[in-house]
């Protein structure tokens, strides 16, 4: 038996990183995933490995996702689970943040977050399951992120609004705040055909060493096991509330 035999999960953003992991996990886990992304090939290969549905999903477009839920109820039946795991990230100082990239971040972050619980939830089943993926910005400051940091605590007023007014029809919605985690975002190394991804995660084992209580980058593979702890019946008591995943780095600091 699989923690989520049965389940249809929509996974944003899961042609790579956490989304990927969490993708894997939950075909693993019993349940039919919709691995959706704006990366078509990646994504679609992915997909296929796991023989899952592929869908274009620009989490910024409100016909995407209606077109996504659309292809889910087709191949599926039904959905009764999201994952709203797509994100970007851009570094700058507040005062030298250009609208045009702070609105950028908004759109993918937050707006995409809303979108997909606005056309996801009314064609749940009583019983569903949203998690968002926030971020340790989201429950805190962090320098020269300041665009991602404020769509990140978005999300999390908007996980706990979404939970209160889906609670009813015993929707869960609870969020995730990873601190550094060892994908992509944190790790460019990882898009770089030229470079040694695994050499640049010891090198920021390194940096994390001295940062975070417990030594290391977080592993996606860590995120995803939250997600499926969120998405099951494990958490079926839990609902409207950020989980902090971050190996200790806000428990606060150390002076010995
Ligand atoms: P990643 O960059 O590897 O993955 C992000 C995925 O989102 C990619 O597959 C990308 O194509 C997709 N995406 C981007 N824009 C999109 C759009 N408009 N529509 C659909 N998909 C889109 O990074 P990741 O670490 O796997 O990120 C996953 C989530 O975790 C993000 O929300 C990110 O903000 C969050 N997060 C990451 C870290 C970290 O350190 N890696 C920490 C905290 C939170």
């Amino acid at each position: 038996m699989g923690k989520l035999d049965g389940r249809v999960v929509i996974v944003t953003g899961a042609a790579r990183g956490q989304g990927e992991q969490e993708a894997r996990l939950f075909v693993a886990e019993g349940a039919s995933v919709v691995v959706a992304d704006v990366l078509d090939d990646q994504g679609k290969k992915l997909a296929e490995e796991l023989g899952s549905l592929y869908v274009h999903l620009d989490v910024g477009e409100e016909a995407d996702w209606h077109a996504a839920v659309a292809a889910a109820k087709e191949a599926y039946g039904h959905v009764d689970g999201l994952v709203n795991n797509a994100g970007i990230l851009r570094f700058n100082a507040l005062l030298d943040t250009p609208l045009d990239e702070f609105m950028q971040v908004v759109r993918v972050n937050q707006v995409g977050c809303f979108l997909g619980v606005k056309a996801v939830a009314p064609e749940m089943a009583d019983g569903g399951t949203i998690v968002n993926t926030a971020s340790y910005t989201g429950v805190t400051g962090m320098a020269a992120v300041g665009a991602y940091a404020a769509t990140k605590h978005a999300i999390v007023g908007l996980t706990r609004v979404a939970a209160l007014e889906l609670a009813p029809r015993h929707i869960r919605v609870n969020a995730m705040c990873p601190g550094a985690i060892d994908t992509a975002m944190a790790n460019p190394a990882r898009l770089d055909p030229a470079a040694d991804p695994e050499e640049a995660s010891r090198a920021l084992d390194g940096l994390y060493r001295k940062l975070v209580p417990l030594g290391r980058i977080g592993r996606p593979e860590e995120v995803a096991r939250l997600a499926l702890f969120l998405s099951c019946d494990d958490s079926s008591y839990i609902t409207g509330q950020p989980f902090v995943i971050d190996g200790g780095w806000l428990a606060g600091v150390s002076i010995v």
